[in-house]
């Protein structure tokens, strides 16, 4: 008898609990998703979850680098609190500590991540796993190696394609079963080198011209140290590899072909043209902002066809889908590509999330959210009850877009200096109109009004007039980073690591 009743009790709970699709990409700046900003690019399949659901129009993380920010996404924590600061000097990931899927495990779900993981350790709380493994985990755009518990597996083909196949197949095996299901679908798109896929590759028009952002050319030389130090100008440090003057890696004799027939005539063209620097960054930014729409849009298909298997199989009735990336990525602005900063641009991620039943189709949100509220929201929506408390919150009070009490103070730490691109450590506060960053090892400061200043260009800190504000907002501040328990002193790095990072950038350059 009790049995029995276990058994249906486990049956009903189940049924009413939703599966969890979970989709994050890499790198996908806000501005190339059409749900947001439809000038740039279009996103159909992303666009969907939008429409099915709600949009986060204020969405940020904590620290705009891949591993950091998928870490916190596992643990609903700040890096400080899961032990993994940055990409280039962090131990690997501790699987051991309360995380989001082995909290799901537990509590009956099924589990899987396939794709991209960056975290240097085997996935924990996964009943499945296979994640690309080749390049330090960074992976391949072509023919990726992933590993799982079997081992490492050679693949052909391309990677978006690849990594939908896997999580397509995973879906299929388990398709019998009562338990519900958290697939954490990861793509490595649209990550640097930016590679097409093959459709793109052979429709690539090198004709074709994007627009510049407005500080594409912008002189650095009057903002902080920070930012005139920084190694991610187009002009400077993109290699002939990220503009494709150079062969994407890793291609088959076949791929190598279908690469040649789309770039080897503007090659040709630019290596016989007399360029003025002006142009050449132009041409470059061209080189490279159609080379990452391209992969962003083999990866936005293969969304799609995910989302159909999802519609096919009666799947979406009780399934949250949610759409994220690690952070943005700068596309020119201020000259740059990469991410790291502060910035909107980079701190900022697209965030879409249908739920039916749940979200009204259409909706949007303007509240302050951040990756540290993923991991309690699927645990409420799960009905899943954390043993450690995290740093975020649960995002359902905000599903219905109904007018509730949502004043919150967003907490920003990036740690990786020394590391690629040499951007200063720094920390900061975002809140609903400013946001003030201190660059601690430099003793520099920034505040912004985003209000009249959404693209943080304009630094008002020490001007007439920003006083009030500025002791504010440094009050605040001490107080996020006293609630979070920051610690005062940042964890050691290698002293060789510095000099070791300067050498890859410039071998980088060679290849
Ligand atoms: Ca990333």
């Amino acid at each position: 008898m009790a049995l029995a009743l276990s058994w249906i009790s486990i049956c009903g709970w189940s049924a009413e609990r939703p599966n969890i699709v979970f989709i994050m990409s890499d790198d996908h700046a806000t501005r190339a998703v059409s749900a947001y900003d439809d000038s740039l690019m279009s996103t159909p399949n992303i666009d969907r979850i939008a429409d099915n659901g709600i949009r986060f129009d204020r969405a940020y993380v904590g620290n705009a680098i891949c591993g950091p920010s998928r870490a916190t996404m596992l643990t609903g924590m700040h890096s400080h609190g899961n032990g993994f600061h940055s990409n280039e000097w962090s131990e690997p990931f501790d699987g051991g500590q309360q995380t989001l899927p082995t909290l799901l495990q537990k509590g009956g779900y099924q589990t899987a991540v396939i794709g991209k993981w960056h975290l240097y350790s085997d996935p924990v709380g996964f009943d499945h796993w296979q994640v690309i493994s080749n390049a330090f985990e960074q992976g391949t755009y072509y023919n990726p190696e992933f590993r799982s518990p079997n081992g490492v597996e050679a693949t052909t083909g391309y990677v978006a394609d690849i990594v939908t196949d896997k999580a397509i197949n995973w879906l299929e095996k388990i398709s019998t079963s009562e338990q519900p299901f958290f697939l954490l679908y990861n793509h490595k798109t649209p990550h640097r080198d930016w590679l097409p896929g093959p459709q793109e590759l052979r429709e690539w028009d090198e004709r074709a011209q994007i627009p510049e952002p407005n500080t594409l050319l912008r002189n650095l030389d009057d903002l902080t140290n920070a930012r005139q130090d920084a190694r991610m100008t187009i002009a400077e440090w993109m290699t002939d590899n990220d503009v494709k003057l150079s062969e994407g890696r890793n291609l088959t004799p076949e791929q190598s072909e279908l690469w040649n027939s789309a770039f080897a005539e503007g090659n040709d063209a630019f290596e016989q043209a007399e360029m003025s620097a002006e142009a050449e960054i132009q041409w470059k930014y061209q080189r490279y902002i159609k080379s990452y729409m391209a992969s962003v849009k083999s990866m936005d298909r293969q969304i799609g066809r995910l989302l159909d298997y999802l519609s096919q199989n009666d799947l979406l009735d009780n399934t949250i889908v949610i759409y994220t990336s690690d952070q943005g990525f700068f596309l020119g602005e201020n000259g740059w590509f990469d991410k790291r900063w502060m910035d909107e641009v980079s701190s900022r991620i697209p965030l879409v999330m249908q739920w039916k039943g749940h979200i009204s189709p259409g909706t949007s949100s303007s509240a302050l959210v951040q990756n540290i509220d993923f991991a309690p929201t699927l645990l409420a929506a799960a009905g899943i009850t954390a043993t450690q408390p995290m740093h975020g919150v649960s995002l359902l009070p905000l599903l219905n877009a109904e007018p509730i009490e949502w004043k919150r103070d967003l907490y920003y730490h990036f740690y990786e200096d020394p590391g690629f691109h040499g951007v200063a450590r720094h920390y900061g506060i975002r809140e609903e109109r400013y946001k003030l960053v201190y660059y601690y090892q430099l003793d520099e400061w920034e505040l912004f009004d985003l209000k009249t200043d959404p693209d943080d260009l304009n630094n008002l800190y020490g001007q007439p007039g920003y006083e009030a504000i500025t002791r504010e907002l440094l009050r605040r501040l001490e107080q996020l980073r006293t609630q979070y328990g920051v610690p005062r002193e940042d964890p050691p790095v290698p002293w060789y690591h510095g000099p070791l990072i300067r050498l890859l950038e410039h071998l980088l350059k060679l290849l």
